[in-house]
């Protein structure tokens, strides 16, 4: 997936991430998207907030190009 041509255009990124319970979860950067998961996570599912780490989030966000 990459692209051709000369341009520099600097790739944007953001964060998103499926919760369970149907909810999509988005951030600009790493620490949003964990910032915006613990946030869910604690209102809506308080029992696992305990459960889950940085490292977590992080694995089960994906990572798209912003358009
Ligand atoms: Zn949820």
């Amino acid at each position: 997936m990459s692209t051709t041509g000369d341009g520099r255009r600097e790739l944007r990124f953001h964060y998103v991430l499926d919760c369970p319970c149907g909810t999509t979860l988005t951030g600009v950067s790493e620490d949003e998207i964990v910032q915006t998961s613990f946030a869910h996570l604690n209102e809506e599912h308080p029992e696992m907030a305990d459960h889950y780490g940085r490292d977590h989030i992080l694995f089960m966000a994906r990572r798209v190009v912003a358009p």
